[in-house]
């Protein structure tokens, strides 16, 4: 899934939007809760063991496929809202549900076993661009509802298959470890308690609505995605039940670097402490340039490992050039070489390519944890690891 928009500066980070959605057999209660997700976890390790998992490919490329206007997004509903709205496609789960979930059934018609919530932005601290900070909860649970009905017809056409629902929560556009003022590095325009009060708000509407798992994703700033693991693991505790949780990481230049600076392996020591069910690298870089920080994380993580690049590097226009020959050919041969447990697209990626993904991991066996050890592992901007 997605539409990330990764900031190319650090003191611009801006993200437009995202996707996914769910849920229309909403447990409702706490037991009835507890129940699913333990359901859920069961099917998800059953199948990464079975085989390479599919995720679906981006939203936005497949929403800008519509010419929506500004009373698109409005729909009857927001006829009089302040702000534009235009833009806010998380948005389009409440105004144009139709188009959100369509798209996810085309991503489970051309394959994907799982697809992401169209939530990439629905957190308060993102809405806040659109003044519609109190839209989320309702922007979560509608979107879980139409990733799930999608979900349901796909399952219905197929006796036997299982489609999953993955909840996308994104990396906001406001970060914790860098200032947006280039005259006082000192500053942050986001506390700690805030991003994490912004997780908790989304994760908890996500899990109500019957997402099967959380995906953490399009991570440029560790410490955000720290606070995301905190607020969601918070929520567990409270809730006295877990869902898998997936956390992806994006590298966005070639010295092989997160935004805020570290290496993937720095990185996998820093959420480590988690427990997450997979860990992998999504969006920014295309597949091929992807390959060596993807083997490093292959060799290190004692979870499933996960690979969903854009198309290629953006072109001069923002568009995105590789074909799906191009993507499941460079995915084909990650999964050859054992490297990956789900792979799917990011930004520019479509049906066609996640229906060539699909048949270039065919019959390729699912990489293999590796075993716990004892280990200290620290991280700054490089890993330390003291046997
Ligand atoms: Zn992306």
């Amino acid at each position: 899934m997605s539409i990330c928009n990764l900031p190319v500066l650090a003191v611009s980070v801006y993200f437009l939007e995202d996707s996914h959605m769910s849920a229309s057999t909403r447990p409702v209660t706490t037991a009835a809760l507890s129940a699913f997700a333990k359901a859920s976890a069961d099917a998800l390790h059953a199948l990464f063991e079975q085989r390479i998992t599919l995720l679906d490919g981006a939203m936005g490329t497949m929403i800008q496929q519509h010419p929506l206007s500004e009373a698109d997004f409005r729909g009857e509903r927001f006829k009089g809202h302040p702000h534009d709205l235009k833009g806010n496609n998380d948005l389009l789960s409440l105004t144009r549900p139709d188009i959100i979930e369509g798209i996810h059934s085309q991503y489970f018609a051309a394959g994907a076993d799982i697809v992401e919530t169209n939530t990439f932005n629905s957190t308060s601290i993102s809405q806040a661009d659109y003044q519609a900070e109190f839209l989320v909860p309702e922007l979560n649970a509608a979107a879980v509802a139409a990733a799930r009905r999608a979900a349901q017809k796909a399952e219905a056409a197929t006796p036997g298959r299982r489609c999953f629902v993955a909840g996308a929560i994104g990396p906001l556009n406001r970060t914790l470890s860098m200032s947006p003022d280039v005259n006082r590095p000192d500053y942050r325009a986001v506390t700690w308690d805030q991003v994490v009060a912004a997780y908790t708000e989304q994760a908890r509407a996500l899990i109500q609505g019957g997402v099967d798992a959380l995906l953490v994703e399009t991570i440029f700033d560790t410490l955000n995605s720290k606070a995301a693991v905190f607020a969601i693991d918070t929520l567990f505790d409270e809730l006295g039940f877990r869902l898998p949780v997936m956390i992806s990481v994006t590298i966005t230049d070639a010295s092989g670097r997160t935004l805020s600076g570290q290496t993937i392996g720095a990185f996998y020591n820093s959420i480590r402490h988690a427990n997450p069910f997979s860990v992998g690298i999504n969006c920014a870089l295309g597949g091929r340039q992807m390959r060596p920080y993807i083997e490093e994380l292959a060799r290190l993580a004692e979870c499933y490992v996960t690979c969903y690049p854009n198309a290629g590097l953006p072109n001069a226009f923002g568009g995105y050039d590789e074909s799906p020959a191009d993507m499941a050919g460079v995915l084909g041969e990650f999964a050859a070489a054992g490297f990956v447990n789900m792979v799917g697209g990011c930004c520019g990626s479509t049906p066609a390519h996640i229906a060539a993904i699909a048949a270039a991991v065919r019959g390729k066996t699912p990489r293999q944890p590796v075993a716990h050890t004892p280990e200290m592992r620290l991280s700054g901007l490089e890993p330390l690891t003291v046997a």
